[in-house]
């Protein structure tokens, strides 16, 4: 007889840019992967479609903060691994809604975490934690053990959550895990996002006369990847003998100015095109963030090569394919 075990993944937040690429992995890996979201309607399937992996995933929608929900799943399914992705995860919004960021970032992972505790805690836990945490740092590059200050509620939540991981794992042996990752693009980001934002609208407005690219603080600089590859980390994080936490980022940073200059020169759109937007300024802002990789990549053996620049181009790439098969 065969005794052999398809492994049950959990993904939270599967609907989003990196449920989707860690769907991808995981299925490739043989994981029987059960998708967690908000709600089951057909929009939340559009990345998953994309990769042409939806009808592999089982969906359950679960009201993250409803415990008793989390634990009927947890019973239902019996995971061996949860990765939990779901956040109001935009920074600029955080602003807007505080009180829903906050509660929603830090009560659901507690949820999962006292579901794990009290009904099957030998489940390895992902969570997705943030740079964002360190906020206003001093010194460069960002490392595990940087003090954190946090700059937005976004971070706040982020910071709270991460901390109740290590606690989790410090007070009852859990084995639970932060991936602390610095900014991360791929095709499958939403718009509201910076780097997705400007390849997005400039693809599709280059010949507009009456288009111009509205944006904030372009003199920040950030560390920023790609997500296909980062999702790696997340698997390896949980392969690993002991639980720990770690930053997965490209090492460097560049200012937003120098991502839109990249852009409009690659799509020969001139510089006068960008129009700073004071509506588009937070109330505060990390000035220059990049981390260190190196225990990722000696610990986790995570590899992880790409500037950034080239990561921009298979973006626009991708971008101008997507448009020309409509
Ligand atoms: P994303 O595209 O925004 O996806 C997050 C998912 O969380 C959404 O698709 C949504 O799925 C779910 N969600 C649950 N509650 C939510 C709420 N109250 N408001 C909004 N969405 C909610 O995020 P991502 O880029 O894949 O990032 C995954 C995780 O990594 C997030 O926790 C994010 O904060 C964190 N992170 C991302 C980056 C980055 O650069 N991308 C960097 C560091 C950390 P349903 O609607 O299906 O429930």
């Amino acid at each position: 007889m065969n005794n052999y075990k398809l492994k049950i993944a959990f993904i939270t937040g599967i609907s989003g840019q990196d449920g989707a690429y860690l769907s991808r992995l995981l299925l490739k890996k043989g994981y029987k992967v059960i998708g967690i979201t908000r709600n089951n309607h057909s929009e939340n399937m559009q990345k998953l479609k994309s990769l042409c992996i939806d009808e592999f995933i089982i969906m359950e929608e679960c009201d993250l903060l409803d415990i008793s929900s989390v634990i009927a799943l947890i019973n239902k399914y019996k995971p061996d691994e949860i990765y939990n992705l779901a956040a109001q995860s935009s920074v600029g919004l955080s602003f807007k809604q505080p009180i829903g960021t906050i509660s929603f970032n830090i009560v659901s992972v507690l949820n999962l975490l006292e579901a794990i505790r009290l009904i099957k805690p030998d489940i390895r836990f992902y969570q997705a934690s943030s740079s964002e945490m360190f906020g206003k740092v001093t010194n460069l590059p960002v490392s595990i053990d940087t003090p954190m200050h946090p700059l937005s509620p976004y971070a706040i939540s982020k910071a709270s959550a991460h901390w109740t991981v290590v606690n989790y794992r410090e007070s009852y042996g859990i084995y639970a895990c932060n991936g602390v990752l610095f900014n991360h693009e791929s095709f499958l980001r939403s718009t509201g996002f910076f780097v997705k934002k400007v390849i997005y609208e400039t693809v599709r407005n280059k010949n507009n006369p009456y288009w111009n690219l509205k944006v904030g603080n372009i003199d920040i600089k950030r560390d920023f990847g790609y997500s296909p590859y980062y999702v790696e980390a997340m698997w390896l994080m949980l392969q690993s003998q002991n639980p720990d936490d770690f930053i997965i980022c490209s090492g460097k940073s560049i200012t937003l100015r120098s991502i839109i200059e990249h852009v409009f020169k690659k799509l020969d759109v001139p510089m006068n095109k960008l129009i700073i937007d004071y509506e588009l300024l937070r109330p505060t802002d990390i000035d220059d963030i990049y981390g260190d990789n190196r225990p990722a990549k000696t610990k986790l053996g995570w590899e992880y090569n790409l500037s950034f620049y080239e990561v921009l181009d298979s973006l626009i790439q991708e971008e101008i394919e997507f448009l020309d098969k409509k």
